[in-house]
């Protein structure tokens, strides 16, 4: 509940929280508007999309002085191919996205969308362009229809209820009492971790931007959840340009290119196979993740 005696610091407390979860963050951005520590340029012209391919070019960042996060990052995301992060906690992959968003700036290089610099196109354009499906996905107190239409405000119903068909969620909403019309979210029902990160998955098919950002979208889940999402995403990702921060490495083995982060800075990177038969970290990650799932289903039966 919000008090009329609430330091005035508040906003800034929610607002950094934001940005560490990248949930729900463009509706937020527009609550918070004031809070922005990026503001567009004068002369910033909106991002003009054709395939949405991603470029770092020697990307130096810190969020504070002294002790930087990201060393001389470069790499790129050619357009419609998908590009997978991984590394151990703290290597910076989050901060990739949150420099492609554009809630901070960086300090030396770039960062580039189909060769323009996100730094002179305007932040709306620039947060269009790009679909996330977050690790945590909020919802509004609205009915479900709503919070899927979010992604596309004005959005017909046959379109609602096509993104939720894709997303697998849409016999799951019609055996709700008030199909589309049932009320979610803190004051209404309450979904699961997987019926929500569906919700999320239908909002960005209905957005369909050309860009999409995964951070650790399933790591939440069971692994049964998380198969069936995966291959949700995995699906969609083939249609776009995708940047795909991975917590299990089994969910990225078909990506076009994967970067091993490590301390901020990329360690290694290839498809697959080829970074198997480097046997350095990304080999070390996939051996110890192989024990795991061995493990893992046995505990769980
Ligand atoms: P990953 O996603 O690989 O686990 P992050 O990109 O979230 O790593 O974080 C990289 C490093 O940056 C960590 O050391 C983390 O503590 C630091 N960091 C993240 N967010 C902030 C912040 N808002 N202010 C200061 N340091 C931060
Ligand atoms: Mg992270």
């Amino acid at each position: 509940m919000l008090q009329l005696y609430v330091p005035l610091n508040f906003l800034g407390v929610i607002y950094r929280e934001i940005k560490q979860s990248l949930t729900d963050m463009d509706r937020l951005f527009r609550l918070l508007r004031e809070n922005q520590e990026v503001a567009d340029q004068p002369e910033a012209q909106p991002l003009s999309v054709s395939g949405g391919e991603i470029t770092f070019a020697n990307v130096t960042f810190a969020y504070e002085p002294n002790r930087p996060i990201l060393r001389d990052v470069s790499f790129t995301v050619p357009t419609g191919t998908t590009t997978a992060v991984v590394g151990p906690s703290g290597a910076g992959k989050s901060t990739l996205a949150r420099l492609l968003f554009r809630f901070y700036d960086v300090q030396q290089g770039q960062i580039l969308i189909d060769g323009q610099d996100i730094r002179q196109v305007t932040q709306h354009s620039l947060r269009s362009a790009i679909g996330i499906v977050p690790q945590d996905t909020v919802l509004f107190n609205d009915d479900i229809g709503y919070n899927i239409s979010y992604g596309k405000p004005g959005a017909t119903e046959a379109e609602i209820t096509a993104a939720a068909q894709a997303a697998n969620i849409h016999p799951f909403i019609q055996s709700l009492p008030e199909g589309y019309r049932t009320q979610v979210g803190e004051r209404g029902l309450k979904l699961s971790g997987g019926e929500k990160q569906r919700v999320a998955i239908a909002r960005t098919l209905l957005k369909n931007p050309p860009i999409l950002l995964f951070d650790e979208a399933t790591s939440a889940l069971d692994s049964h959840s998380e198969q069936a999402i995966q291959q949700e995403l995995r699906r969609l990702a083939e249609q776009h340009t995708a940047l795909v921060i991975a917590h299990r490495l089994s969910t990225i083995v078909h990506a076009e290119q994967i970067l091993v982060m490590r301390d901020g800075q990329i360690v290694e990177r290839g498809t697959h196979t080829h970074l198997l038969t480097k046997n350095g970290l990304y080999a070390q990650m996939w051996a110890l993740q192989q024990q795991d799932e061995v493990v893992v289903p046995a505990v769980t039966q």
